[in-house]
């Protein structure tokens, strides 16, 4: 439609657009045309495109072209816009009317009649309303509640027939009614997730939205200013920001830090936002709005229970009957500390307990889950997916607590301990899925590292060498890329060090050795051809 009338052709523009519209199965308009065409009409030629639209579409108001028309509106001079808006939500159906109110469109919003519809709409939608809700007590628009948030937590799990709030939402829901009590894992979470979760799977879900998200590490390049900062990768299966702080100054910068896994980050995802950001707000937005005071470190520790309530929720169904499972030996709701669970459906055969644990190795962390692992001969279950199993510190530590709270040793840990039998120590690695033994390292990669050791400033390629404090070799070689290569493949790793141009070739961190290993075991679904090269890697 390049020839585009005047806008004293009006009505034949709107016949034009009600053919256009009725012929498109898809209800749609080019948008350029929707565009050049509302430009030109007056408020009265507007009201009247609406009608021929809403007749054209059977009434129909999530179709297009209404969000184009509503974006358009935004433009208007208020009063126009007001109108038409007015126009529309006359003509919107409840959950419609819900929606204009969510994309800002009105400003007409009453408690009741939206919680009860909240509960059909999207994860994101509720989400949405609970931010822009306290967006507009922020403004001074509207007061929040206690009682607006009571009408709305009564929409939790199975009380509406229609559909229920996000668990997540519920959950921090919770946590603002009820902040007398601070961040309580049990009361505040488990009793949330245990109602939505009862006879459900829990698989699929993670708790997400309203709580602080790590943003990544961040490291320090400077002195105490903003600018000296940026973000790397956040920690492996961390979802929110558990960064706790430092008594002492960073000795380099001088400048205050939070320990986030065992390493420093100089700048914690966990603080207030402008009201430009509503659409980010947190829970700790949500107090702070009401006035209420809060203790960040219980804060930064609840997020940390989230984390590894995060990596359990995948494991917490029973796999016969699917029901959450309960945890033993503790109360119902305390699934974030428990470790052994059970099956409680009267229903359901399968009655063994399974023990979740997380990997007590740092660096992987991840959940060891009985009905996967085998134990080790200290009767340990075994990491799927770093083969750790146990270790002497460990059994120390577990010691020490035992005793600090007065409690019987049990003779079994006594003689782990006695005899410092943990296998982190002697670097004995098993394989989760069968028990046996897991190969760490080929025997080409033990000659090529003994050749490397007997070599090391004697031979003209091993320039230099030496032992880093956990006792891995590492040595500068001067040889063809193709050999690095080579000994990449073997299982050596190559570290890049700005004062040369090729890289040091070094032994595995003792901690990742684990990971290098294959099962033993040729009937073990586990067991594999070694990842590392068949050849031993001799340098002459
Ligand atoms: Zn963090
Ligand atoms: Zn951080
Ligand atoms: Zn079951
Ligand atoms: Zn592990
Ligand atoms: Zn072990
Ligand atoms: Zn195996």
């Amino acid at each position: 439609m390049t020839d585009l009338p005047s806008r004293y052709g009006w009505t034949d523009i709107m016949k034009r657009l009600t053919v256009i519209s009725s012929l498109n199965s898809s209800g749609s308009i080019d948008a350029t045309t929707l565009d050049r065409l509302l430009s030109r009409a007056s408020v009265e030629d507007l009201h009247a495109l609406f009608e021929l639209l809403i007749d054209g579409q059977g009434g129909d108001l999530e179709r297009h072209p209404w969000p184009r028309i509503l974006a358009w509106t935004l433009t208007c001079p208020n009063e126009i816009r007001m109108s038409l808006v007015s126009n529309i939500e006359g003509r919107s159906s409840p959950m419609h009317r819900l929606r204009l109110w969510l994309d800002g469109y009105t400003e007409r919003f009453d408690i009741d009649e939206y919680a009860a519809l909240l509960v059909e709409a999207e994860q994101e939608e509720q989400f949405t309303f609970v931010r822009r809700l306290f967006k507009n007590a922020a403004e001074g628009k509207r007061q929040v509640s206690p009682s607006d948030l009571k009408v709305l937590l009564g929409y939790g799990a199975g009380r509406s027939s229609l559909g229920r709030l996000d668990p997540s939402l519920e959950i921090a829901l919770t946590i603002v009614a009820d902040q007398a009590h601070g961040f309580v894992m049990e009361r505040h979470v488990g009793e949330v997730l245990m109602r939505h979760f009862a006879v459900e799977s829990s698989t699929d879900y993670k708790v997400v939205g309203l709580f602080d998200e790590c943003a990544g590490r961040a490291v320090a390049w400077g002195y105490d200013t903003d600018d000296n900062i940026s973000r790397k990768a956040k920690p492996k299966e961390l979802f929110f920001c558990e960064g706790r702080k430092a008594a002492v100054l960073d000795k380099e910068y001088e400048r205050s830090f939070w320990w986030c896994r065992n390493k420093p980050c100089f700048m914690p995802s966990r603080s207030c936002k402008p009201v430009e950001e509503w659409r980010g707000y947190t829970v700790v937005d949500m107090l702070s709005i009401l006035g209420r005071s809060w203790s960040d470190e219980e804060y930064q520790l609840f997020l940390g229970g989230l984390n590894r309530l995060n990596a359990l929720l995948a494991r917490l169904n029973c796999r016969s009957c699917g029901h959450m499972m309960r945890p033993q030996d503790q109360s119902n709701f305390a699934f974030y500390r428990a470790t052994k669970f059970k099956c409680v459906n009267d229903a359901c055969a399968e009655k063994a307990l399974v023990y979740l644990n997380r990997c007590w190795q740092s660096k992987c962390l991840s959940v060891i889950d009985s009905r996967d692992s085998k134990a080790c001969s200290n009767g340990m279950y075994i990491c799927s997916v770093c083969n750790g199993c146990c270790s002497s510190k460990v059994f120390e530590r577990r010691l020490g607590a035992i005793r600090t709270v007065g409690q019987a040793v049990p003779d079994g840990l006594m003689q782990l301990v006695v005899a410092n039998a943990g296998h982190a120590e002697t670097q004995e690695y098993f394989c989760h899925a069968c028990g046996g033994p897991v190969k760490v390292v080929s025997d080409d990669y033990r000659k090529t590292l003994e050749w490397l050791k007997g070599h090391c400033r004697k031979h003209p390629s091993v320039k230099d060498g030496g032992q880093r404090s956990d006792g891995g070799w590492w040595f500068k070689l001067d040889v063809p890329p193709e050999k690095y290569v080579s000994l990449k493949k073997l299982g050596f790793q190559l570290v890049k060090d700005k004062r040369f141009n090729t890289p040091l070739v070094a032994e595995p961190w003792s901690s990742d050795k684990g990971s290098v290993g294959s099962c033993m075991n040729n009937k073990c679904r586990m067991h594999r051809v070694p990842r590392y090269g068949p050849k031993a890697v001799f340098i002459e």
